[in-house]
């Protein structure tokens, strides 16, 4: 039988034990400094430095899968060396079956007899390779790959993902839960159930983002046939009176230790918000996140200079370079990215680095929308930065989702911990997740004032 890469590896770490010299030594190049390598300066200028053979990406493929609310797509990226691949979310839910014929269509035949070594360079080529760029349905894509090739970056190194970022900035991952309820009571009651699991960190809402289902008067546009039977209503104005009645109920209820974040969701308009939020200064908020659409991002300037509260933003983002203008000015205290809408970890890496020199920290956006392998992602970088504020969501999987993805991230007392595994320590069954199969539908994000008028989320 042909002995591979992998095996060779292994043996030789086996036999480094042997010899009681480190793996991480050979990993990393030293073996050749003690064994029969050639002189330095005497080596090819062509032979890779590390010390382990080049492979090339053999097949790229994405793999959807709905076991739950959400559909979820996973990009597998196998190598040249047997049973080496790397996975990578590209969640698009909304959009899912666009993501998956961007990769199947466009990347085995972008990434094929490519070296699987060179992320930045894979990264760089793609982003470039339509011509045409910056959108979402791309952006999943690339994230996809780009995740699965750190993935196989780590499985080489036989370390974990956060490893290869620098190491543990802490022993673990602090979270945020989201919690609703139709009144402040109701809740205020939810938020005391996550404090006795243990969460330090809670996001409060009243019903859907912007109250709808929950707050306001009946929808006259329904009642006028205009629009579509499933849109929802938002009362802007009944919302904006209710929000610091929430926040009053839930500190009365759960006291001062408790950090209350709440999401506007974009959905009201700006000088709305600044009345908002000069009226929550006094519930200390975490953060308030979304405050503005992404249309609406040259009213920065005078909302930070109206309010103390500090705010969280960027899901919506698609490009790295939306960041730096409001971060250099201080606009915003918290980066909001959802890391396969940006490009993956490669792109939001430079981010929470750049985040470091404006003391503005990330909160990695991780809803049920994120598949297990992005939150494992997410986690790791989380591990890694310097800046890490929070983490959304993580950690709490079905038991399906689980056996679908084995390896997921575990919570306790609101705490993310990862497992050990090289890369990002999570692996898919094919056969389990191909009995789930993704779902088209044209999204559920119309969300319409009293009259019918569209409301950007
Ligand atoms: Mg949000």
């Amino acid at each position: 039988m042909k002995t591979t890469g992998h095996q060779l590896v292994t043996g030789r770490r086996n036999a480094l034990k042997i010899l009681g010299l480190s793996s991480a030594a050979f990993l990393t190049g030293g073996f050749r400094n003690i064994s029969s390598a050639p002189v330095q300066g005497q080596e090819s200028l062509n032979k890779p430095p590390t010390g382990l053979p080049p492979i090339k990406i053999k097949s790229v493929k994405a793999i959807g899968t709905k076991p739950g609310g959400s559909n979820l797509v996973v990009v597998k990226v196998e190598t040249t060396e047997p049973g080496l691949y790397g996975l990578g979310c590209a969640t698009f839910t909304q959009r899912a079956e666009a993501v998956v014929t961007a990769i199947d269509k466009y990347m085995p035949d972008f990434c094929i007899g490519r070296d699987a070594d060179n992320i930045e360079d894979m990264w760089q080529s793609f982003y470039v390779s339509s011509y045409w760029r910056n959108g979402p349905v791309l952006n999943n894509a690339i994230s996809g790959l780009d995740q699965a090739l750190w993935d196989i970056k780590g499985k080489r190194a036989n370390m974990p993902l956060y490893q290869l970022l620098g190491g543990k900035c802490r022993f673990a991952v602090d979270t945020y839960t989201s919690v609703s309820g139709k009144t402040p009571e109701e809740t205020a009651d939810n938020v005391l159930k996550q404090m006795e699991a243990g969460q330090r960190h809670v996001r409060i809402q009243l019903g859907g983002y912007g109250g709808v289902g929950t707050i306001g008067s009946k929808p006259d546009f329904k009642d006028a046939g205009f629009g579509m039977p499933r849109d929802s209503f938002m009362d802007d104005q009944a919302y904006l009176r209710a929000v610091p009645k929430m926040f009053e109920g839930v500190r009365k209820k759960c006291g001062e230790e408790i950090e209350l974040c709440h999401d506007i969701h974009e959905r009201c308009q700006p000088l709305d918000v600044i009345n908002l939020c000069r009226h929550l200064e006094e519930y200390r908020p975490f953060f308030i996140e979304d405050p503005l659409s992404p249309e609406n991002t040259h009213w920065w300037k005078q909302m930070r200079e109206s309010t103390t509260v500090p705010f969280a933003m960027g899901e919506l983002f698609n490009n790295i370079n939306e960041f730096l203008e409001p971060m250099s000015n201080h606009y915003f205290d918290y980066i909001r990215i959802h890391i396969s809408q940006i490009g993956g970890i490669t792109p939001a890496m430079k981010v929470a680095r750049l985040g470091e020199w404006f003391n503005v920290r990330t909160v990695w956006h991780g809803p049920g929308d994120v598949s297990p392998v992005g939150h494992s992602a997410q986690a790791h970088m989380d591990l890694a930065c310097w800046n890490f504020g929070l983490q959304e969501g993580g950690g709490v999987f079905s038991d399906l989702l689980r056996e679908i993805f084995p390896g997921c991230a575990t919570k306790k007392n609101g705490y993310i911990f990862v497992n050990e595994a090289p890369g990002l320590g999570i692996d898919i069954n094919e056969q389990l997740a191909a009995k789930y199969p993704i779902t088209n539908s044209a999204g559920n994000w119309t969300v319409r004032k009293r009259d019918g008028t569209i409301i950007r989320p």
